[in-house]
Formats: structure tokens, sequence, C-alpha cells
């Protein structure tokens, strides 16, 4: 299979993991006879320095053309003070829209290797393996109206919460399919008891789950969501929510699995004609300005977000499986980065990639 993958690197650690994660993207693919045909582009503060713009036309123009773009993290210290829309991070919120992606996913899996780096005690978060599909684009942060008026006693802030149907429909679709190909069951999050927007929402839910007769649903308030991620995390396997509650969760499930080092994720779109889904994918952390340039980088984050990128845009099930054992290989293995290891010499990013490509 052709590969088409945009790669944008990014700024301080993200060009470093992005490096790793690419490392493996190549030696997955020889192993399974795939062919990559990789682009890369400028994103955040190194586009700015290149180009004047945080998302250069040129990297709009090959994120189109790519069935899937890599992404490793943006952001410099010295935009830090200067207006929203002149910052590198405005480049991500750039390529979000320009992809069209909808369905924010993040995998949270627990390793046998890092189980004390839970909060939580070993047996219950021993054996997580879930996704969080959390939609992205409509809810409270966007609709309208919203604003602080008045003063005094007077003052007032609002902010709406609105959904329509298609907005429902394809992002539960998208936690539908990704539950077909894992342990077939949906747990749906809203809060139907008490506001309108999750009574249309657990509606829309039902209806679309017909679609998918091999798929089991059921259905949680998001107060007891958040209580079931740390009591009974084993219970889900694809959890599908609103924006805001599905922001909150996916933090609260993030720390389940230990280092921010570790956790991949990735933005879903719609179908393209090749029958990739459009995708955008990326690790959860930063760029982290405290260690760039210092190979401390832990690259697991980016190696991931290649393992979700050829299940979820390619369908590549097997191949994505073959990564994320090499993961456990190394992790095990102890050759980890300093993030991941308290005592004794760690790991530098480029020998953990060797070692992960190596496994592979
Ligand atoms: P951060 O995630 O970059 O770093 C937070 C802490 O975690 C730091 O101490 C860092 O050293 C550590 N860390 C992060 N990733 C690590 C890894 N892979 N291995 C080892 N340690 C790691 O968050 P921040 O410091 O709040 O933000 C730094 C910059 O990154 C800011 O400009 C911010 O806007 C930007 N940012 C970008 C993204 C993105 O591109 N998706 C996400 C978050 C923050």
């Amino acid at each position: 299979m052709q590969l088409n993958i945009l790669i944008l690197p990014g700024d301080g650690i993200g060009a470093e993991v992005t490096r790793e994660a690419v490392k493996v993207l190549h030696k997955v693919a020889s192993k399974f006879h795939h062919e990559p045909v990789l682009s890369e582009g400028l994103l955040g503060g190194i586009a700015i320095h290149k180009t004047g713009t945080p998302l250069p036309q040129e990297t709009i123009d090959l994120a189109l053309k790519a069935d899937a773009t890599l992404m490793g993290a943006v952001g410099l210290p010295e935009f830090d003070n200067v207006a929203p829309d002149k910052r590198p991070e405005r480049g991500l919120l750039g390529i979000r829209k320009v992809l069209g992606v909808y369905a924010n996913l993040r995998p949270v899996r627990s390793y046998k290797a890092l189980l004390d780096s839970s909060p939580l005690k070993n047996a219950l978060v021993d054996g997580t393996d879930m996704i969080i599909v959390r939609e992205l684009t409509g809810g409270i942060y966007y609709g309208t109206p919203r604003g602080i008026e008045g003063s005094g006693a007077n003052e007032r802030a609002v902010n709406t919460m609105a959904y329509t149907r298609p907005e429902i429909e394809r992002v539960t679709r998208v936690a539908f399919h990704l539950a077909q190909n894992r342990r077939k069951k949906v747990t749906s999050v809203d809060k139907s008891n008490v506001i309108e927007t999750s009574q249309l929402w657990r509606k829309v839910v039902i209806e679309v789950a017909a679609e998918f007769p091999d798929v089991t649903l059921d259905h949680l308030l998001v107060d007891t969501a958040a209580m079931q991620l740390v009591l009974n995390p084993r219970r889900f396997d694809v959890l599908v929510t609103e924006n805001m509650f599905g922001d909150i969760l996916s933090d609260e499930g993030a720390v389940l699995a230990g280092s921010i080092g570790m956790l991949p994720s990735a933005s879903i779109g719609d179908k393209k004609p090749s029958g990739a889904w459009v995708g955008l994918y990326e690790p959860v952390h930063g760029s982290a300005p405290d260690i760039a340039g210092q190979s401390k980088a832990n690259p697991f984050g980016a190696i991931g977000s290649v393992a979700a990128m050829l299940e979820y845009s390619f369908g590549l099930k097997d191949e994505a499986a073959a990564v994320n054992r090499a993961v456990e290989t190394v992790l095990n293995s102890g050759r980890v980065t300093a993030d991941l290891k308290p005592s004794g010499k760690p790991a530098t990013t480029s020998e953990v990639g060797d070692a992960v490509a190596e496994a592979i």
C-alpha cells in the first residue's frame, strides 16, 4: 500500500520526536511491504521564521494532498508575549481547520513497565485499553451568543452549548467504526438528565447505533463517567462524548498512563476518495523548550501516533499492533528516556527510536 504522509516536525522537541517516529514508520513499512511517500512542511515557530506565517499556503497544499499528517509540536518561548493570531500555536488550529477534522482520539493504554508511574493502584489500571473520542468542532467552545456584558451587579457572562444532528452523527460514526475493530463496545457520555444538547446527543447516538448491530452501546452521565474512569478504567473500550466533556475526560484519561511523553493523539475527519480517513496525528505534549536540543525527549507519544495513523487512517491493524508491541518491548527492556527513569543512565531520544525500530 502507498502511504502518502505529510510530516510537520514543528518546533523544539517536536522535530526530535518526529525524527524517531519517521524512523519507526520506515521500518514497519518495509517489514510489511508498504511504500511510504513522505513530504515535509513547515508549521509553527519555524514557519514564522522562514515564511512570516505559522501556517504557510505550501503546508496547506501539502496537507490537502496527503492521506494523513504526522505532526511533532509547535511553540517557541520567544513568541510567548505576542498576540494570539501571531503565535506558532495558531498554525495548529489552522491545520485542524484546513483538514476538517472533527473527532479527537486519545488512545489510553497501560503498560506493565509503567504501572508504578500511574496515580492509580496497579491492579486497577493494569489492562486498561481504551480510546476517548472527543467531538472537536462544536459545543460550548464555539456556540453563540457568547461574551461578557454589563458592569457591577449587572455584569453577566454567557456561553452557548449547541449541537446539530449531523455534528453528532458523524463523530458517533467514527466511534462505532473504531469499536468494530476493537472490543465492539461504545460508551456514550452526556448529561441528558439536565441539558437539552445531551438529550439530542443521546437520541442521535441511539439512532446511529442501529447502523452497527455488531457493536454494543451503553450510556453514562458525565459525572459517573469521570468516576468510572478512575474506579474501573478497564470497563471502557471506545468512549464518545461532546467537546467540553471530552476535553476534561481525556485529560483525566491521560494521567492513567503515566508520563505525558507517552501519549499519542489523532484527529479524524471524513474518508478520502482513496479510502483513508483524513487524520492529523501528534503526541499530546508540546515543544518542551526546557529540554529541547538535549536528546532527552521521550519519543513514545510520537511513535504511538504512527501506530494510530496506521490503524485509523490506513486500516493497517497488524502494522499498528507491531509498533505498539515494539514500544512495549523497549519499555520492558528499560532503554527509556529520563522522564521514565528516575535512576540509572537514561537512553537518548534517538537510542529509543533505534530500539523500537530494532524491536519491529
Ligand atoms: P510541554 O508539553 O511542552 O511540556 C510540559 C513538561 O513536560 C515540560 O517539563 C517538558 O519537559 C515535559 N515533557 C513534555 N513532553 C515531553 C517528552 N516527550 N519527553 C519528556 N518530557 C516531556 O508543555 P508546556 O511547557 O506547557 O508548553 C511548551 C510549549 O509547547 C508552549 O509554547 C505551548 O504553547 C506549546 N504546546 C504545544 C502543543 C502542541 O503542539 N500540540 C501542546 C501543548 C503545548
